[in-house]
């Protein structure tokens, strides 16, 4: 294998992505891929969008990067402008960096001094939520709940405390209504600020729809109204890590909106740039920023790359491009396509538990038991040999799961790019089901 680059799995040579073009990516071989999970829920505008790619060439020709040190631009400035137009009550600000795991560094870094800036140090604990990921840069690992990516890197991580999170179709009791269970899973996060102690905690972090370690699982009603009091009653930063299943991906620009709440800190990438450029941005509240701006007035953090001119001005190419063209409505419409097909293929499916989601994130959750909901055994890697499988097949889906402790099960996430049609959603379904029966064939 002649490479130089040091690939994520070193065993194999990825084939070289040579083009794209709306939903499809095509490889060196003139292979056909597509692209039904946006590469990690990336890609919302597709390939090769005409407008994202005019954009982009504009800034450059005009200013491609000037350090933040220095300088504002315009991409920056109206980029926020438009962020804060659309964002979640109470949002203020917008502090940018070039991804997600970054975005949750910074949330973590801005509630730590917030709590400085008020004369309340001794706020040093966050909690999450197990069987989560917030990034792998070593603190938003240190707040991720997924084991299988913490366990070797364990020495070098922060203290952070985890609760269960709110996984209904795992983890609500026979008997038990789904608001009950809401109640009881957000009621852990006020035992473990009482355990840490009161005064202690400075921010609690989750997904409002959690993708990547649990296959789209929104929580259920009244979860995040709980989780919101809890928060406020013991002073309490709520930071939201929208950067999968924010900016149009579950059919509102924010999933949180979907809960009746906000967050005191959003951190949102992937949607937000569509893969054009590398970006990622944290909405800060105007209580955080009041306090900052009315204390030392300097956010102690910084990365060269923030607010990058022409990252910024990519983001704001996509999200005019969302919005003339209307894309957050063919992501509900196709999100429920998407829903219909999955459950209409796989809905006595004997290995398949569960089909869920919201707009254009989808879920489909692999069992050995379809009653008593058993997993299968992670030894199996189901959801390795379906990646695999359907990747042969010229479909990209985004499978995760049956790893180690802390995480339950083997699922497939869908994020298609938000201008999919319908058609295009019979062939996803299509490559799907063929994938499947070929992979338990195999299996015997
Ligand atoms: N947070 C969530 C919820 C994610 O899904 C991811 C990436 O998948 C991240 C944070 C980290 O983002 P990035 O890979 O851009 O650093």
């Amino acid at each position: 294998m002649t490479t130089h680059v040091l690939h994520r799995n070193s065993l194999i040579q990825p084939p070289r992505a040579v083009s794209g073009e709306g939903i499809y990516i095509t490889d060196e071989n003139g292979k056909r891929y597509l692209d039904a999970c946006g590469g990690a829920a990336v890609s919302c505008l597709g390939h090769s969008d005409p407008e994202v790619r005019a954009a982009i060439i504009e800034q450059v020709g005009k200013l491609a990067y000037a350090h933040s040190g220095f300088f504002s631009s315009d991409p920056m400035e109206e980029l926020a402008d438009d962020l804060i137009a659309h964002a979640p009550a109470g949002m203020e600000r917008v502090y940018f960096v070039s991804g997600g795991s970054e975005a949750i560094e910074a949330s973590l870094k801005l509630a730590r001094q917030y709590f400085l800036e008020i004369g309340e140090p001794d706020r040093e604990f966050v909690i999450a939520r197990r069987q989560s990921y917030h990034g792998n840069t070593l603190g938003a690992l240190s707040v991720g709940g997924n084991m299988w990516r913490r366990r070797q890197f364990e020495p070098l991580l922060i203290n952070a405390s985890h609760v269960s999170p709110c996984f209904a179709y795992r983890d609500q009791k026979a008997g038990e209504t789904a608001e009950d269970y809401g109640l009881r899973v957000a009621n852990e996060l006020e035992e473990a600020i009482l355990q840490l102690g009161t005064g202690r905690v400075a921010a609690f972090v989750a997904e409002p729809v959690v993708g990547a370690t649990s296959g789209a699982v929104a929580a259920v009603p009244g979860y995040f109204k709980r989780i919101r009091e809890i928060c406020d009653r013991y002073g309490v930063l709520l930071i939201l890590d929208e950067v999968m299943c924010g900016m149009g991906r579950t059919g509102t620009l924010h999933a949180i909106e979907q809960e009746g709440i906000s967050g005191d800190l959003q951190a949102i990438a992937k949607g937000l740039g569509a893969g054009y450029q590398p970006i990622g941005a944290v909405l800060v509240s105007d209580k955080i920023n009041k306090a900052i701006a009315s204390g030392t007035g300097f956010f102690q953090h910084g990365h060269t790359y923030q607010g990058h001119a022409t990252a910024c001005a990519a983001a704001l190419a996509t999200q005019r491009t969302i919005r003339k063209r209307d894309l957050l409505k063919n992501v509900v419409t196709q999100g429920d396509n998407l829903q219909k097909a999955l459950v209409g293929r796989f809905g006595n499916h004997p290995y398949v538990g569960d089909v869920r989601g919201r707009g254009l994130f989808r879920g489909v959750e692999f069992v050995a038991d379809r009653v008593t909901r058993e997993p299968f055994d992670p030894s199996r890697k189901i959801h390795a040999k379906i990646k695999k499988t359907a990747f042969e097949n010229g479909l990209m889906c985004y499978p995760m799961g049956g790893t180690i402790d802390g995480q339950r099960g083997d699922h497939v996430l869908f994020a298609p790019p938000y201008i999919v049609t319908e058609g295009q959603i019979g062939d996803i379904v299509d490559l799907f089901s063929k994938t499947v029966d070929q992979v338990f064939a195999a299996e015997g």
